[in-house]
């Protein structure tokens, strides 16, 4: 497997980064996750743009490999072979001489990018597949949500050494307003009304999450960006994640509460991801 860093393609097991980089020592670093099908990058240009403003709010330098990022991902796409692959690529403020929270005015950014092969989202093979079990949890992270930043100590956490350990996804509130998952985005079905929260709340603005709104309501679903109250949750026909490596999944049920039993040529998810795989077939 190949990666990248700094305008080099190095072999995974070769490539080698300072302890000094601050994306070490202070997560001081944004990044960016992009899939690729049959090779071809999808939603890139959106990617881009987030990944650009996630460099803006956090005043890291814009890297000169930000102008030919897609074809630097194309050819380690080339080099990494499998036809369809999750492309993370990860930008901090760079190395220091000296450990201090003010950067150098001099550092460059450093640039690192990886991929590997994509899993494809089981539910497209097998739609009747259980769907994913979450467990809600204290949003505790900090108000910028919607920058990319590698800090993720809050969505890691839970995952380690309690109860949550085994859960798919967690699902997070902050009092009654439900956010977002800790890699994800999260849609819910109120009869035939599609809800998910605004881009006001404390969220990142999915791609995902933007493709599926945008094209449910270019096909003609009732769709809105809405608050939705933890206490809405037991009355939801249907709750789904998006993210750009998961596409799009159903929930089964979040802690205690299990999501009605519906055939799934009748879900809306599913219908969803229909349209999905219908917009795909350009890709290959
Ligand atoms: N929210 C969070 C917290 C995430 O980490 C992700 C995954 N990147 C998403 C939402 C989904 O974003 P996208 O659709 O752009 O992958």
């Amino acid at each position: 497997m190949w990666t990248y860093l700094n305008g080099e393609f190095i072999l995974k097991d070769e490539v080698r980064i300072s302890p000094f980089d601050r994306g070490f020592l202070f997560g001081d670093s944004v990044y960016e996750v992009i899939p690729s099908y049959n090779n071809k990058l999808f939603l890139f240009h959106e990617h881009l743009e987030r990944l650009k403003n996630s460099l803006s709010v956090t005043n890291i330098p814009v890297p000169d490999s930000i102008n030919n990022l897609n074809l630097l991902i194309e050819e380690l796409i080339k080099k990494n072979k499998f036809s369809n692959q999750a492309i993370y690529i990860q930008i901090s403020r760079g190395v220091d001489p000296i450990r201090s929270h003010v950067a150098y005015s001099t550092t460059l950014p450093t640039v690192f990018m990886v991929s590997s092969e994509l899993d494809i989202n089981p539910y497209r093979a097998n739609p009747q597949k259980k769907g994913l079990e979450l467990s809600l949890e204290q949003d505790i992270r900090w108000k910028r949500c919607d920058v990319k930043a590698t800090t993720l100590l809050p969505n890691i956490i839970p995952f380690h050494g309690g109860e949550k350990s085994n859960v798919d996804e967690l699902l997070f509130h902050d009092g009654q307003k439900v956010n977002e998952g800790s890699k994800s985005n999260v849609f819910f079905v109120f009869e035939d009304m599609i809800v998910t929260p605004p881009k006001e709340q404390n969220i990142l603005l999915g791609v995902t999450r933007n493709y599926f709104l945008n094209r449910l309501s270019e096909e003609g679903f009732n769709v809105t960006e809405k608050e939705v109250k933890v206490e809405d949750l037991s009355k939801a026909d249907e709750i789904w994640l998006t993210s750009s490596t998961k596409e799009i999944q159903p929930v089964y049920k979040i802690d205690n509460i299990v999501l009605p039993e519906k055939e799934y040529k009748d879900c809306y998810w599913y219908k969803a991801l229909k349209i999905f795989e219908e917009d795909l077939k350009s890709y290959s």
